[in-house]
């Protein structure tokens, strides 16, 4: 049997992304929506052919507990909201898929794997590219050494945001800018290459350009990420420009994806040559892997604790940034 999964906030990702990839998974569906705007689920109910039973608001949204088409909570709010649905979904019984960052605060990460333990359900974060081929290979060079040792890395991803007046540039929603974001990709690009986290973290904020556009949240930060073996990794990511790449040195050989990052289009070389990788639909994989480990009670690739080690890093390279110091980081 198909699990069923219900997605919470129906704003760009789900409408252009999940959706269209839960018509292609095999071990979950579409089977429930949870908006705060009735024309919306009016418009999602047809196209997707969801029962009224299974269409919530936030205020009714605890009530999914007694349903029982519902198995997964895919929370796709606001980074600043996901704590508090994370939570009221694992109180209700459900697994849960909280879209990345995990949360805007370590403290928030620690009270959702609570949360879930607590209930016994699992926990997920929407890491995508844990099952994008040519990023699983750039796992594989790092972790198993293909070309020795990785001496260092470069990576950033960036895009120019349009529309001002957005929850992206909003502290308390966003939890921060361009880092929590997009940034976020170069940490787990850096720590997935490594095959570990970082030891410690230097960074400082970019110029402002458009103070009238950013003045909750930065516009660029540049940080690097030091390991324990020595290796460093450059990192940019930014509200006001393009990009989208992740480059490893090692010993004995390189590599590089560009677009390393996107939903699709991803492309990569190593020294040796082309990468020759097919296209997939990333969402889909995710949420088809995400839920057999939760119908067959195992960990997925991308648990909370993973998602909680990035808000740990993110919120360090916001340290650095502030007060100029390198930041430790233990584990
Ligand atoms: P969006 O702005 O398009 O959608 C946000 C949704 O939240 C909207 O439907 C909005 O109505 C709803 N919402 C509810 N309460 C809100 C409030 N108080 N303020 C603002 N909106 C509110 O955003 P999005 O791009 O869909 O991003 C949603 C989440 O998904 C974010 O956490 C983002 O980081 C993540 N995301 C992940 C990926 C990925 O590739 N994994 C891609 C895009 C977004």
């Amino acid at each position: 049997k198909k699990m069923g999964i219900a997605l919470v906030g129906l704003g760009g990702y789900s409408t252009n992304q999940l959706a269209p990839a839960l018509q292609e998974t095999e071990n979950c569906y579409l089977a429930g929506i949870v908006t705060g705007t009735p024309s919306k689920a009016e418009e999602w109910k047809a196209k997707y052919n969801i029962p009224d039973k299974n269409v919530y608001n936030y205020e009714n949204f605890d009530q999914i507990k007694d349903n029982p088409d519902i198995d997964i909570i895919y929370v796709v709010l606001p980074n600043g909201m996901h704590a508090e649905y994370t939570i009221r979904a694992a109180n209700a019984g459900k697994h849960v898929i909280c879209e990345k960052p995990m949360a805007t605060s370590v403290e928030d990460c620690q009270r959702m794997i609570d949360a879930c333990n607590k209930n016994n359900v699992g926990l997920s974060i929407g890491y995508r590219l844990h099952w994008e081929p040519h990023n699983l290979r750039v796992m594989e060079l790092g972790q198993q050494q293909v070309f020795g040792p990785v001496k260092k890395i470069e990576t950033a991803n960036s895009f120019v945001i349009g529309n001002p007046d957005v929850w992206r540039l909003d502290k308390q929603l966003a939890g921060g800018g361009p880092l929590m974001d997009m940034g976020i990709y170069c940490v787990q690009g850096a720590v997935y290459t490594m095959g570990e986290p970082p030891v410690a973290i230097t960074a400082k904020f970019g110029e402002v350009t458009r103070p009238e556009v950013f003045d909750e949240v930065e516009q660029t930060i540049i940080w690097q990420m030091h390991f324990a073996n020595g290796a460093v990794a450059e990192c940019r990511s930014s509200y006001n420009e393009s990009a989208g790449r992740l480059r490893g040195e090692a010993e004995k050989g390189w590599w590089e994806l560009q677009p390393a990052y996107g939903y699709s289009g991803i492309d990569g070389k190593t020294s040796e040559g082309d990468m020759d990788y097919p296209q997939v639909n990333q969402q889909a994989l995710q949420m088809d892997g995400q839920a057999q480990s939760f119908m067959q009670n195992e960990e997925t690739r991308v648990p909370g604790e993973m998602g909680m080690r990035d808000v740990k890093i993110l919120m360090a390279i916001y340290e650095a940034a502030r007060t100029g110091n390198k930041v430790p980081l233990s584990w």
